[in-house]
Parts: C-alpha cells; structure tokens; sequence
C-alpha cells in the first residue's frame, strides 16, 4: 500500500548522460525529495562519471528546487569483468548481426541497475524509480524495454514484499522530443545546461564542444544526440 509521504520522493538512476540528466530534472521538479544512484562498471565513458557531480552540484540552482535527496555511487566494477563489451574495454563500436545488437550492448546492465536502485528505494522510503531509457530511438537494448523492466518492478516488489514502480518518461519518446521535454522542465537554460553539462558519447571524448554537445560525432551515441538535437531545432524553428 502507498503511502503519500512515498509518493513524494523517487530513486533516479543518473549516469550524467543527457538522457538521465533531463529525467533528474524532471524528477526535481515533480518529487520532494529526489535520491540519485549511479554505477561505475568499469565503462570506457568515465567522462560521464566526471559530469555526474558537477551537474549535481549544479542542476538546482538552475531549476529553483530543493529535493536532492543524497547520491550513491557504487562501484560494480567486478560486473564490468563478466559484461566485458565495447563499452568496457577498447575496441571499435559495431553490430553484431548475429545477436541483433551492437557490441556495446552490457547484458542485464540496466536490470542490474534498476535492482540496486530498488534496494535504495526500500531504504529511504521512495517507490519511484525513474530510468532514462527508451524503446525508440536507440540501439535495441532489450533490458530498456517495457517487457523487461514492468516484470522485474513485478519482481521486486514480491521479493521485498513493497511496491516498487519503475517510471520511464522516455519510453516511447524520441530524442528530439526528449529535448522538447527538458525545455518545458527548465527552459532555455536547462536545455543549454544539459547540452554542456552532459556526456553521451561512448568513447568517452569529452574536449570537443559541438551544438548539441560534447563528444566525437561518430559514435552511435554522438550521432543519435546530434540527429535529435537537430530535429528539436528545427521543430523549434517552426513554432510561432
Ligand atoms: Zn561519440
């Protein structure tokens, strides 16, 4: 049974990519009191770890609001042994046609996550669990599905005996869309925060400022944000 002093507060897993970025920033603005947890596993894009604590230190002043909870960082670099990919060691991005994926694809990754960020919601009384993932738009992940995530919240919230919900604002959202969401949360400024503030790429290249933010632009993650940041200005173009 919910009580509505749960309902108030919610776990973001928060990488410090766009994607998390703006689902915090929506949590912020929604929830009294808002926990962040993010995992190092070992990945390649250790820039995204960087950007974590600035945008954390940052990202409140700029939205008016004061629900930052307390962070957790945990450190699953063993699992970054066993989900050895291209994300954790160096080797060129590409799409395995066997499986269906690309080699940047970390079995269960986001499974993992979201059963840590559970354990947390336990702890500090939330129910909410907010995950930038989406079905759209992305590489296939089958662990960013709504048909994996809706029976592990299931899952959870039998093993633990507490409801646990997993709530995916951009599920079934593309990335232009998702930059339409963090102008109606924060305006101009957040969406100025989060193309500067924000890492995505996956080879970690973190020195090169491009108009939809930093990276190497050849990556599948770079060429993702740049095509949705384009397709948002051009939309904004078109509004009267
Ligand atoms: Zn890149």
């Amino acid at each position: 049974m919910q009580t509505k002093e749960a309902d108030k507060k919610a776990v973001v897993c928060f990488s410090g990519g766009q994607d998390s970025t703006t689902a915090l920033a929506m949590a912020l603005k929604s929830y009294e009191a808002v926990y962040t947890i993010g995992f190092d596993y070992g990945q390649r894009h250790a820039a995204e770890l960087e950007c974590r604590s600035r945008i954390l230190a940052d990202i409140e002043p700029l939205l008016g609001t004061r629900a930052l909870g307390g962070d957790l960082l945990i450190d699953l670099s063993q699992y970054g042994r066993i989900a050895e990919c291209a994300l954790t060691r160096s080797e060129a991005i590409i799409f395995d046609d066997e499986k269906g994926l690309p080699n940047t694809f970390v079995p269960g990754r986001n499974l993992l996550f979201v059963t840590y960020a559970a354990a947390l919601a336990y702890r500090v009384g939330a129910h909410d669990i907010i995950l930038g993932v989406s079905e759209q738009d992305y590489s296939g992940y089958p662990d960013c599905r709504e048909e994996s995530l809706e029976p592990l919240a299931l899952s959870l919230s039998r093993g633990m005996e507490y409801p646990i919900r997993v709530v995916a604002p951009f599920m079934h959202c593309s990335k232009a869309h998702e930059w339409e969401l963090a102008r109606e949360t924060g305006g101009d400024a957040l969406v100025d925060f989060i193309v500067r503030q924000t890492h995505t790429c996956y080879t970690g290249e973190h020195s090169r400022l491009h108009t939809w933010g930093y990276g190497c632009g050849e990556c599948p993650a770079c060429r993702l944000r740049a095509k949705g940041y384009e397709e948002y200005l051009q939309k904004l173009a078109k509004e009267p």
